[in-house]
């Protein structure tokens, strides 16, 4: 199998050190790349370095216009690039298409800001010394991007790093999940295409862009490369505290896991709101079989609702087809590698030991686990304090909102909460108590819009992702005071 060769500073190139990437669902070899070696990574973080004045400078309709290819290129090539990521990350085939068409929008959205990014101007003269003065306020790079990135969304969570880069002017060096590289890889060579395409002074200039595989304690090393003043990474919360401990001059950006918690309030108690918040719970708790930072974890449900709610999810988690993700018709596919399934099994066998009811599931087969609902779980197992990143709901009931509110609360993290009311006041209730970076209203929490904030509080991160939030994560405001006019 030939080797995918890797971005660097713009072009292609392949490393000594292959890295085989197989398919979580039944482990054969579907590609493979390789690791770039030290000097590569070398030239890429001296190249990033070298164009960061330039890259600045760029033109917008410039930034745009790479920014609106790489979207076009993305969806012509749509097809091959979902089939792809189910490959390697064994995603559903209808999500990876999701998720590809998310990448789009992503990429077109940052064109759309890269028009858009101008700054302000400020009167100074509300004091008397700012008579005759005013102020030019605009955000400009902080420096080359360092954006390191998880397994479960191997293309878009790149586009989110990628695409508000390019949109500042800031050279970016991505290094993708080792799991998952091949995606990146397919994007890096959509990026090679608007690299200088018609030669020097053309396009995006060699350096802006560099797409590096790496083993874990490599990365760790480039974390600390000074040349790489900001560092946007997602995936767990161990490496993301590892990254901050390691690096607290740096400006870091840290989206993590969660154990997401959807309610179901005393309103929603219709034969409709009930089946509508099942479908919702059901599918979102397990699409991607769990793997996704704001998958529903944890359900809390008034009391009095639980009795007619509980088989109607039940049953909707029961409709789900598991099998081969790249059949169209499955819903829940394999976990990333059997160790994952494992660690899914025993925190689910642990739960049970202690008490808890298996209402659905509990099974390992290979790297898959059947989605799972459990109930009665005593609150300090690992399934209700940890995040499962597995197809495992856990339903309590609750007597109220704000003992529903304490409870999604009472978690060391906070990335999102899905709300399902119709009162407005409770709405605005969870909005304002709930330590999380968003609430959706009427739906599941899994919800994400690529333009709008996300991100986390507590363990769940530090910062905002979303195209604009990560535009302005990546520069810092520059005053140009202008005098005697
Ligand atoms: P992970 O932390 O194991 O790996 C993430 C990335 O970090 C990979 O590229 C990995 O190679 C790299 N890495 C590992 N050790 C490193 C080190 N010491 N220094 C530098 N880089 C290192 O996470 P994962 O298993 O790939 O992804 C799953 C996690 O990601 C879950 O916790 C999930 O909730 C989280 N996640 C968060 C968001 C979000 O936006 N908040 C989105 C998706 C996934």
């Amino acid at each position: 199998m030939e080797s995918v060769p890797f971005l660097l500073a713009g072009r292609p190139a392949r490393g000594a050190d292959p890295l085989p990437v197989r398919h979580p669902y039944d482990a054969r070899e579907v590609g493979r790349t390789s690791h770039a070696d030290p000097e590569q990574v070398e030239a890429a973080v001296a190249a990033a370095a070298a164009v960061a004045d330039r890259a600045a400078a760029l033109p917008a309709h410039v930034r745009a216009a790479a920014l609106d290819h790489v979207s076009r290129r993305l969806a012509e090539r749509a097809d091959e690039v979902a089939r792809l990521v189910t490959a390697e990350s064994g995603k559903p085939i209808r999500w990876a298409r999701g998720e590809v068409a998310r990448a789009v929008a992503t990429f077109r959205w940052g064109a759309e800001e890269a028009r858009r990014w101008s700054g302000e101007v400020q009167r100074l003269d509300t004091e008397p010394t700012g008579d005759g003065r005013i102020a030019l306020v605009r955000r400009l790079p902080r420096g080359p991007v360092l954006g390191i990135t998880p397994f479960n969304f191997p293309l878009n969570l790149v586009a989110h790093k990628v695409a508000p880069a390019l949109a500042v002017g800031a050279p970016i060096v991505v290094k993708p999940a080792p799991a998952t590289p091949l995606t990146a890889l397919l994007l890096g060579e959509l990026l090679a295409e608007v690299t200088e395409p018609d030669g020097p002074g053309t396009g995006l200039p060699a350096g802006m862009v560099s797409v590096l595989p790496l083993p874990n304690d490599r990365a760790a090393e480039l974390v600390r490369d000074p040349r790489l003043p900001v560092v946007s990474f997602t995936g767990s919360g161990p490496v993301g505290a590892a990254i901050r401990r390691a690096v607290p001059e740096k400006h870091v950006t840290l989206e993590l896991g969660g154990n997401a918690a959807a309610v179901v309030c005393a309103d929603w108690a219709s034969a409709d709101d009930f089946d509508h918040a099942a479908h919702r719970i059901a599918t979102f708790g397990n699409y991607q079989a769990g793997q996704s930072c704001i998958a529903v974890q944890r359900v809390f449900v008034h009391e009095w609702l639980l009795d007619g709610f509980l088989p109607r999810l039940v049953a909707a988690v029961a409709a789900l087809r598991t099998g081969d993700p790249a059949d169209e018709a499955t819903d829940v596919g394999p976990l990333i590698d059997d160790a994952a399934a494992r660690r899914v099994e025993e925190w689910v066998d642990e739960a049970v030991a202690a008490g808890a009811t298996l209402a659905l599931g509990g099974r390992r087969e290979g790297t898959s686990y059947a989605p799972t609902v459990l109930t009665g779980v005593p609150a300090g197992c690992r399934v209700n304090t940890e995040e499962v990143f597995g197809p495992v709901l856990v339903v309590a009931p609750v007597p109220d909102d704000s003992a529903a509110f304490a409870a999604v609360n009472d978690s060391a993290y906070g990335l999102q909460a899905g709300i399902f009311t119709h009162d407005l006041r409770t709405a605005f209730t969870a909005y304002r108590t709930l330590r999380v970076g968003g609430v959706v209203v009427g739906d599941v929490p899994s919800y994400r819009a690529d333009q709008m904030p996300y991100g986390g509080v507590k363990g769940s991160g530090v910062g905002r992702e979303g195209v604009r939030s990560a535009m302005e994560d990546y520069t810092e405001s520059r005053v140009m005071v202008l005098s005697g006019i």
